[in-house]
């Protein structure tokens, strides 16, 4: 199966408001009761399990539109339709639909609650698609975000672990999915670009572009033999003596580069 590879500009502010619901997720900090149960209605498991295989949709992607969607999706529900509530429906939908690149649909330009109604129902749909551009621009910041996928994964793991074999088809042992022989190049392609070529751990060059001899080795940083699955965000590039040191040994990602010290003391 051949996936087209898309371009697309990052607009932040939702992305970012939804950035910080997926790290309460990840790390249990739900800020409320409310998001406490919807956290838990999150079906983890399930994206875990479709994680057997590395798809373009990731877990992290059914997360985050989950996350979206009731945020967004249920204050759309929520709108009131009192007259003098409509100017503040109107602003809320006006920021929201730019977020989606989304021209807002005229019939929102009423000032009959009504019409106002009638545009929310008939409009459901572009709305709850729309959410796509958001969870598109937050993955495209998370995609670097090392520690939360790797945090993300050791989540998505947890589920796994306690399954036996006989609990479902896709699990190769207890507590194990399959081995992915081969990566596809949609995934080794954005991989060498997110790494500039380079091992994860060491930092030299593991791709030709760079003149380098050696193939790039890929490591799943929750192992398989962890409970670790084949979601995209759970793979590293690395150089073979550093894959070959690791084993299945647990590590511990951070976010980290290196700057001049910027400090004035
Ligand atoms: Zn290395």
């Amino acid at each position: 199966m051949r996936h087209r590879l898309t371009r697309s500009q990052v607009r932040t502010a939702a992305a970012t408001q939804l950035l910080d619901s997926l790290h309460r997720y990840v790390y249990g900090n739900p800020l409320d009761m409310n998001e406490r149960l919807m956290f838990e209605d999150v079906p983890l498991l399930d994206y875990a399990l479709a994680a057997a295989e590395p798809l373009p949709q990731t877990a992290l992607h059914r997360v985050l539109y989950d996350l979206a969607y009731n945020s967004w999706y249920v204050a759309y529900d929520d709108l009131e339709f009192a007259a003098d509530l409509l100017p503040e429906a109107r602003d809320f939908l006006a920021i929201t639909f730019q977020e989606m690149r989304i021209p807002m649909p005229s019939e929102f330009a009423t000032e009959d609650p009504d019409a106002f109604r009638a545009a929310r129902d008939k409009h459901a749909e572009l709305f709850a698609r729309g959410l796509y551009f958001i969870v598109d621009d937050a993955f495209a910041i998370a995609w670097r975000m090392r520690a939360i996928l790797s945090a993300f994964n050791e989540r998505l793991a947890a589920t796994i672990r306690p399954l036996r074999v006989t609990d479902d088809k896709r699990l190769v042992a207890d507590g194990r999915l399959p081995r992915v022989s081969r990566l596809p190049a949609w995934l080794m392609s954005n991989l060498l670009a997110r790494e500039t070529g380079l091992c994860h751990e060491c930092g030299r060059p593991v791709a030709a572009a760079l003149g380098s001899a050696e193939s790039p080795h890929v490591d799943h940083v929750i192992a398989l033999a962890h409970s670790g699955g084949n979601d995209p965000t759970n793979f590293r590039i690395l150089c073979a003596p550093c894959n070959l040191a690791r084993g299945a040994k647990p590590v511990t990602i951070v976010d980290q580069f290196t700057w001049p010290n910027a400090r004035p003391f």
